[in-house]
C-alpha cells in the first residue's frame, strides 16, 4: 500500500528536482558545477517514469512469481531473479533488515515502505522501495507475501547529490510562509541542522544580517508581488558561532493561473570565501600598498560623497593637499627604503592630527590628502594644518638616521573653490605648488584671502599664549563722565595687545579668537587684577576714578572657582567692591540665560554693580530683563553713531532710555562722538557719556595727567 503522505513526499520530490532543473536553465553563469550535471539530471528526470514491479513469495523468503518488468528495471530475467534474487542484495547494511521487514509482514503487522540496494544485472546499485503485505485464507492461514518494489534510484540519487553539492535546496508553501517545509541536510555548513529550521525553531530571516535584512526585504516584496519569477539577491547571514557569512540565495517563485505565489524553491550557495577575496581586491584596488590609505580612486569617491552631503546644507569641507619639501633629495641619499619609513611614520603622525570621519589619503610618491568631514568653520581646517606642523617638528629617526621634514600644504574649500572632486584636487594642488613657490614649508588656500586669515588666525593663537607669559598685554582706561557737570564717574578698562612686531591689536582681533580657545578667561583674569591693583593706587593718590567698569567673557563667569577667585582679588588688592561694575553682553547673556542668572545674582550680592553691555543688540526680553539682578544698560554705540541722521536710531535710543527708567536702571550711552549726540542724550534722560567727545581709552599714566590737568 502507498500511503497519502508517501505521495506527498513524491510529489514534493518530484516538484524539486523539475524545478532543480529549470533552476539549472534559468541561470547558468550561478552554479558551473550543476550545470556541469545538467546531463545527469535530465537522465533522472526521464528515469522517474514510474517503474514498479510485483511479486510473492512465501514464508521462507522463496520467490515464487515476480511481474515482467522486473527486467525494465534490474535487467534480469523472471525466471533468474526467482532463483537468484538473494545473492542480488548488495552488502549494504541496510539490507540485513530486509528479514525483519518480511517476518512483520508474516505476521501480519503493517509497516511502512521501507527501502534495499540491490544489483542491477549490470553491476551497477539500485534502489529499490519495497511495500510488502501477507496473504491469509479464510481461515487465518499463511498463503503469501505481495509485494510491490518501486525503483526509487533516482531519488535517492538526487538526494545524495543534494546532500553533497555546496547548494543548499530549499522549499517552503506561500501559504505556510515559515517555517521552510524543506531544507536540504548540508545547511549544516552554517552550524545548523535541517530541523533547526524545519521545527521552526529557527526562523531563517532572524539570521540575515540587521544591515541586509531591508534590501533582502524589499527584494522578496518586489519578487512575492510583482511578478518577477526569480530572487537573487547576495547578502551576509550569520552561522550558528555567529559569523558573518555571505550568501548568493537564488528563489524561485511557482504561481497558480491566477499569478499567486504557490510555492518558493530556492538554493543557498556560501560564496564566503569568494566574497572575502572579492572585498581583499576591491581594497587593494581602492588602496595605497604602502601605508594602507585609501588611494587617489577612494579618495574622489569619499569627496563625492561629501559633495552629496553637504550640498544642501551650509556645511562645507576641506581637502588638504599635503607634499614633503625636498623628499626627493631624501631618497636619493638615503635610499628608497629609508624614504617609505618615513612615508609610513608619517602617515602615522598625520593621522593623529585629524578627526576620527577624516579621511587621510596617499595618492602616491610624497603625496597626501586629508578629506575633512563636514565641517561648520574653517577653525577646523585650520586646527588641522597647525597640528600637521607641529607633528613635523620632531624628527624621523630610521636606523639611527636623523631626518627633520617639513612640509608644503594646499587646501581647497568646498563649495567656495570647486564643486566637483576633480576640481576640488586640482584647486588643492595648484594651491599647494603656490606654497612650494613661496618658500616651501608653508601653507596656502587656494582662495588668496584664506591663507592671510587663516595665518592670522595661527599666529595670533599661539601668540596670545606667548603674550601672556611674556607681558605684551595693556590696559587703557577711557572715561566716562557725567555729562550735565562734566564730572569723572568711572573708568573702563579695555585691553591691548603691545606685540613687539605687529604693534598695538585691537581686542576686535584677538577677543574673539581668545574666547573659542579658552584662553579668555587667563587674559580677563590679568585684566581684572591689572585694574583694581591700578584703582587702588589712584584712590592712594587721592584720585577718586569712581567705578572700574570691566569687561568679562561669560565664559569666565562659568568657571567654577571665578567667585572664590573674585573674592581672593578683592581682598589680595584692596579694592572695594562699590568701586567695581562689571559689563556683561546682552549677546552672551542670552546663551544660557538662566545659568547667567544665578551667577550674577552671586556677584550682585556682593554690592558689586553689573551693567548689560551693547545694550540692544540682542534678543532679551523684557521678562527676562526683570529677573536680572542688573543696575546698569549701556546703549550700543551703533544706536549712537547716527544720531541725529537716522531717525530710527533715535527712536530707539529713545525707548532704551525710557526703559531704564521703567526698570529703574542707571543708563549710559558710548561711542559718543559729537555734540548733537551728547545734547540729544542728555535731552532724553541719558547723562552718562563715554566716547571719543571725552576722552579716547588712554594708558593710566594719560588718565593722570588728565586729573592732575583738572585740579
Ligand atoms: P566694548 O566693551 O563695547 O568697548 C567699547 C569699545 O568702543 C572700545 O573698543 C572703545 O575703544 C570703543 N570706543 C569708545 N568710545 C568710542 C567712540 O567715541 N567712537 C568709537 N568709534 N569707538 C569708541 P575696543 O577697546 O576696541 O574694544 C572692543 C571690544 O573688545 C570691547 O567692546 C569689548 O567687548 C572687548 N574688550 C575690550 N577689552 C576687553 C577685556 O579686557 N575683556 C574682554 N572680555 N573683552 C574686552
Ligand atoms: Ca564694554
Ligand atoms: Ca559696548
Amino acid at each position: 500500500m502507498i500511503d497519502i503522505a508517501n505521495i506527498n513526499i513524491y510529489f514534493i520530490s518530484f516538484v524539486l528536482m523539475i524545478s532543480l532543473f529549470i533552476l539549472l536553465y534559468r541561470d547558468y553563469l550561478y552554479q558551473q558545477k550543476l550545470i556541469k550535471s545538467e546531463n545527469k539530471y535530465r537522465t533522472l528526470i526521464e528515469n522517474i517514469k514510474q517503474s514498479y514491479f510485483f511479486y510473492r513469495h512465501n514464508e521462507k523468503g522463496v520467490f515464487t512469481y515476480v511481474s515482467n518488468s522486473v527486467y525494465d528495471i534490474l535487467g534480469y530475467q523472471t525466471s533468474e531473479f526467482l532463483v537468484h534474487y538473494n545473492t542480488y542484495l548488495t552488502d549494504n547494511p541496510i539490507n540485513k533488515l530486509v528479514t525483519t521487514y518480511s517476518d512483520n509482514a508474516i505476521a501480519g503487522i503493517n509497516q511502512s515502505p521501507y527501502k534495499l540496494e540491490i544489483y542491477h544485472e549490470n553491476g551497477s546499485k539500485y534502489w529499490l522501495e519495497v511495500t510488502e503485505t501477507a496473504k491469509f485464507n479464510k481461515n487465518g492461514d499463511f498463503i503469501s507475501v505481495d509485494g510491490i518494489a518501486k525503483d526509487i534510484t533516482a531519488d535517492i540519487r538526487v538526494d545524495n547529490l543534494i546532500e553533497n553539492s555546496q547548494t543548499i535546496l530549499f522549499y517552503w508553501e506561500a501559504k505556510k510562509n515559515w517555517p521552510v517545509s524543506y531544507v536540504s541536510k548540508n545547511i549544516s555548513i552554517f552550524g545548523y541542522s535541517d530541523q533547526d529550521f524545519l521545527s521552526g525553531k529557527i526562523i531563517f530571516s532572524s539570521i540575515i544580517h540587521p544591515d541586509d535584512v531591508k534590501d533582502v526585504t524589499q527584494e522578496v516584496e518586489c519578487f512575492t508581488e510583482e511578478y518577477i519569477d526569480m530572487f537573487a539577491q547576495v547578502y551576509r547571514i550569520f552561522d550558528s558561532d555567529g559569523n558573518v557569512r555571505w550568501i548568493d540565495d537564488r528563489t524561485s517563485i511557482e504561481r497558480n493561473a491566477n499569478g499567486e505565489a504557490i510555492f518558493y524553491l530556492g538554493t543557498i550557495l556560501d560564496i564566503t570565501e569568494q566574497k572575502k577575496a572579492e572585498i581583499q581586491l576591491i581594497h587593494q584596488a581602492k588602496h595605497d600598498e604602502l601605508t594602507n590609505l585609501p588611494n587617489r580612486t577612494l579618495l574622489l569617491d569619499r569627496i563625492q560623497n561629501s559633495i552629496q552631503k553637504c550640498k544642501n546644507s551650509n556645511s562645507i569641507f576641506g581637502v588638504i593637499v599635503i607634499d614633503f619639501d625636498r623628499f626627493k633629495e631624501v631618497n636619493d641619499s638615503m635610499g628608497h627604503n629609508f624614504g617609505d619609513k618615513i612615508i609610513i611614520e608619517a602617515s602615522r603622525r598625520f593621522n593623529s592630527c585629524m578627526g576620527n570621519i577624516d579621511t587621510l589619503s596617499r595618492l602616491g610618491g610624497d603625496e597626501f590628502v586629508i578629506l575633512t568631514d563636514k565641517i561648520e568653520e574653517l577653525s577646523i581646517v585650520i586646527d588641522i594644518i597647525q597640528k600637521l606642523t607641529m607633528v613635523m617638528e620632531r624628527p624621523f629617526i630610521i636606523n639611527e638616521q636623523q631626518v627633520y621634514i617639513t612640509l608644503s600644504i594646499g587646501i581647497s574649500i568646498y563649495p567656495e573653490d570647486g564643486n566637483t572632486a576633480g576640481t576640488l584636487l586640482k584647486n588643492s594642488d595648484a594651491a599647494m605648488f603656490k606654497a612650494k613657490d613661496d618658500g616651501r614649508n608653508t601653507y596656502r588656500f587656494y582662495a588668496k584671502e584664506m591663507t592671510t586669515k587663516a595665518l592670522e588666525h595661527i599666529v595670533m593663537e599661539t601668540n596670545i599664549r606667548k603674550g601672556l607669559e611674556e607681558e605684551e598685554f595693556v590696559l587703557h582706561y577711557q572715561p566716562q563722565v557725567d555729562g550735565i557737570t562734566g564730572k569723572l564717574v568711572g573708568v573702563e578698562a579695555l585691553v591691548r595687545w603691545k606685540h613687539p612686531v605687529m604693534g598695538l591689536i585691537s581686542p576686535h582681533k584677538f577677543i574673539p579668537l581668545a574666547e573659542t580657545t579658552g584662553l579668555i578667561i587667563h587674559l580677563d583674569r590679568w585684566v581684572m587684577k591689572t585694574a583694581m591693583i591700578q584703582m587702588v593706587k589712584w584712590y592712594e593718590l587721592g584720585f577718586n576714578a569712581g567705578t572700574l567698569a570691566l569687561n568679562l567673557s561669560i565664559q569666565q563667569l562659568e568657571e567654577d572657582d571665578f567667585l572664590p577667585m573674585l573674592d581672593n582679588l578683592i581682598e589680595t588688592t584692596g579694592i572695594k567692591q562699590e568701586w567695581i561694575e562689571l559689563e556683561i553682553t546682552e549677546s552672551q547673556i542670552m546663551k544660557n540665560p538662566k545659568e547667567a542668572i544665578e551667577i550674577l545674582t552671586e556677584i550682585s550680592k556682593r554690592g558689586i554693580e553689573l551693567a548689560i553691555d551693547d545694550f540692544g543688540t540682542g534678543y532679551s526680553s523684557l521678562s527676562y530683563l526683570k529677573s536680572l539682578p542688573i543696575n546698569k544698560l549701556k546703549i550700543d554705540q551703533s544706536f549712537i553713531k547716527d544720531i541725529p541722521k537716522d531717525k530710527d536710531d533715535m527712536a530707539i535710543t529713545k525707548s532704551i532710555i525710557s526703559l531704564s527708567k521703567n526698570l529703574n536702571l542707571s543708563i549710559i550711552a558710548e561711542g559718543v562722538e559729537t555734540l548733537a549726540q551728547k545734547d540729544f542724550l542728555i535731552k532724553n534722560g541719558c547723562k552718562y557719556i563715554q566716547g571719543y567727545i571725552y576722552a579716547k581709552p588712554m594708558e593710566s599714566i594719560d588718565i593722570e595727567n588728565l586729573w592732575l590737568k583738572h585740579q
